[in-house]
């Protein structure tokens, strides 16, 4: 762990000073203090050292202007920029390429976190991770995926070969003394560290982190034990040369994951699911199909579907609807995306279909449009669903990597290896979660964190890091620096999407509690008005209504009285799970409070939102509740709709016609629905 380098340390703060001393002195660094730029100026021209922590604010001038000075007789001195300040990434191009900076640490630091940067400006003290059996295969993903990775493997093997000869070269240039020639071999080495592995060739990325340990000193001028570091060179080289696995070699590299939607068709007749087939594999939509509700409930319970196309009449008399309904009571699928075909479209089909929550309806049988318009719009539809993550890593190779382990059906991934690039890929693709390499040029990970983590729109963002060196010390920077969580190059397969499934889950639940009231699993009062707000721009832009309805439970005050609180509780409960199972996923429901709740209904006139919400009336009619003594009873709301465009244009105007209908049909006599 001792190193005898010697450190010169520029900080005008004493207590901070001695700490910060004592930590690397301990580590057997000889540190050499100073307190202003003229001290360290001074001290420079006589005593030689490897390398300067210079704060960013200093009596009289800033460090920046000091590392300026600097250059003028070090122009190689690595350099630790500790500051405040200076958060932004103007600043840090400003450092780390004018000034040659090598790495800024924003203050408060804790000294095991700066002990940390002054030994990776050295021969770091953390050894590689141990090798480790990298998981081949994902038995989660589909045969397509699967391919196109066992390609990607093969291709990344194929190349392993052509990197390593092309590495030999470059350390023969090194020996020979050509300038620059090591660190480039370094770079090579380093990459080959961190992504062989999430490949699936661990070995190969062990070798190449033993390579690297021992180029290490060499960066920074220090001599390389070139015995050991030949004998480990030809070790990686040996394991690069190892045949890739059969088969793969002739697979040719696939794009980045297709988006391909997964639609469930359901009808009794042979022939139009076997249309719906032909036609889903000339428009990249994976179908699958079923005869029966209860062979749709099996095949959704398996996998993942986008949406459902059921023939309205299924086994004659509306057998559709029942399969719909069924479909949607299982869980994780009350908003599944529904279409349903039939003859004709009678204004009762068309009223049933809404209820049920079918989004579209198509004829029997459908032209090859109708199908594929249908299914595009609701994979389109459910697509929002799907969680996005940012990959922020310098080498382009691991981002392919991270990418292929990660993205699945319910996964997007972004990439961008320019960490310069982070607020704007924020802005533009806003992300669930971000996962960050530590060790890049520019800004490192820690850093981006911190950014972030003082940023008010991306504070709450789960942050992973994922770095080569898990030290402990490591640990404690990542968590100083904000970050939810951290895996150690080379990363696997199965542990990645562990740790990124389990952030996404925690975020996405938080984000519902927030969102959501309890009883009822509706929206609260907040989102749902911004919820409405949405879906009446884009109803105007399109030309088309929307529906307000306020709906409110006939005499409830009694029902608490009569058969108690909690019967009263239950009501609420069903009545709420039932509104959210009913109407189309765009449609948006709420509670607004006590047991008054709204509904918007998307596309639809006064009379058609009146017929849609008397089947919600004639369900829960039908529903009987129990009494906290055991005694059953049955409850009705009263209703009243406003419609855009015609009732006014702005949710609030809609809100207040929607009361006062409602009122007008407590008046009324209740248990009716007043437009
Ligand atoms: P109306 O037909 O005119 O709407 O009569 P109502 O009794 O339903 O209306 P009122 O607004 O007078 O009473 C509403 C009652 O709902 C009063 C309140 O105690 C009860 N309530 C509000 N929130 C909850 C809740 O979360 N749980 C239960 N059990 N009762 C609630
Ligand atoms: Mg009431
Ligand atoms: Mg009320």
């Amino acid at each position: 762990m001792s190193s005898g380098r010697t450190v010169l340390f520029l900080e005008d703060d004493k207590d901070l000073q001695s700490l910060v001393c004592t930590f690397l002195r301990e580590k057997g660094y000889r540190v050499e203090s100073a307190r202003t730029a003229a001290e360290a100026l001074a001290l420079l021209a006589h005593v030689p050292v490897d390398a300067a922590i210079v704060d960013g604010l200093l009596p009289g001038m800033t460090g920046a202007d000091f590392i300026r000075e600097l250059r003028k007789t070090h122009p190689e001195l690595p350099v630790l920029f500790a500051s405040a300040f200076w958060k932004d990434l103007k600043s840090h191009e400003m450092l780390t390429r004018q000034l040659g900076v090598a790495r800024i640490i924003h203050k408060p630091y804790r000294p095991e976190e700066l002990l940390v940067w002054v030994g990776q400006l050295f021969a770091p003290a953390v050894p590689p991770p141990p090798p480790r059996e990298a998981l081949e295969e994902v038995e989660a993903v589909g045969d397509d995926l699967a391919a196109s990775l066992a390609a990607l493997n093969a291709e990344y093997g194929a190349r392993l070969r052509e990197k390593v000869g092309g590495l030999e070269a470059l350390l023969g240039r090194v020996r020979a003394g050509e300038a620059g020639a090591m660190e480039e071999a370094y770079t090579v080495v380093h990459k080959l560290h961190g992504t062989a592995g999430s490949y699936g060739f661990a070995e190969v990325s062990a070798a190449a982190g033993r390579l690297e340990e021992l180029l290490k000193p060499g960066r920074s001028g220090g001599a390389v034990d070139w015995a050991a570091a030949e004998e480990a060179f030809r070790e990686l080289a040996t394991l690069a040369s190892v045949p890739v696995k059969a088969g793969a070699a002739v697979a040719k590299p696939a794009p980045v994951l297709p988006a391909e939607g997964v639609l469930l068709v359901v009808d009794e007749d042979a022939a139009v699911l076997a249309e719906a087939e032909r036609l889903g594999r000339a428009h990249v939509v994976r179908v699958l199909t079923a005869r029966t509700a209860d062979e749709a409930r099996a095949v959704a319970r398996r996998q993942w579907v986008d949406g459902v196309l059921i023939h309205m009449h299924l086994g004659g008399e509306l057998g559709g609807l029942e399969a719909a309904h069924a479909l949607r009571a299982e869980e994780g699928l009350s908003l599944l995306p529904l279409a349903f075909m039939g003859v004709g479209s009678a204004l009762e089909d068309r009223v049933a279909a809404a209820h049920a929550g079918a989004s579209l309806f198509l004829p029997r049988p459908f032209t090859s449009q109708d199908f594929t318009a249908a299914a595009e719009r609701m994979v389109a539809a459910r697509r929002p669903e799907r969680s996005r993550v940012l990959v922020v890593d310098d080498d382009p190779e691991a981002i392919t990597a991270l990418t292929r382990a990660l993205a699945s059906d319910r996964i997007e991934v972004v990439g961008i290896s320019d960490s310069h690039g982070l607020m704007e890929a924020l802005a533009e693709h806003r992300p669930d979660l971000l996962l960050l390499d530590v060790q890049m040029p520019g800004p490192s990970g820690f850093d981006l964190c911190r950014i972030l983590r003082s940023t008010p729109e991306w504070q709450e963002l789960p942050v992973l890091l994922i770095t080569a060196h898990l030290g402990l010390e490591f640990r404690l920077a990542a968590f100083q620096a904000g970050a939810d969580d951290y895996l150690s190059k080379p990363v696997l397969r199965e542990e990645l999407r562990a740790r990124v499934q389990a952030r996404l889950e925690r975020a996405r639940l938080s984000r519902e509690r927030a969102e959501r009231d309890a009883l009822t699993g509706l929206l609260l009062r907040r989102p749902f008005i911004d919820g409405v707000r949405a879906r009446l721009a884009e109803s105007q832009r399109q030309g088309r209504p929307l529906a307000l309805c306020f709906l409110d439970v006939d005499h409830f005050k009694r029902v608490n009285d009569q058969y108690g609180h909690l019967a009263g509780d239950r009501v609420l409960t069903r009545l709420g799970r039932l509104l959210g199972a009913r109407f189309r996923r765009e449609d948006v429901r709420g509670r607004w409070g006590g047991e008054e709740f709204v509904v918007a209904l998307l596309g639809e006139t006064a009379e058609s939102a009146k017929e849609i919400l008397t089947r919600t009336a004639a369900e829960l009619a039908g529903m009987t509740f129990e009494g906290d003594a055991g005694e059953a009873f049955h409850i009705t709301f009263s209703a009243g709709i406003a419609v855009s465009p015609g009732d006014g244009d702005t949710v609030e105007t809609l809100l207040k016609i929607a009361d006062t209908r409602l009122y007008r049909a407590k008046a009324n006599g209740r248990n009716r629905i007043e437009t």
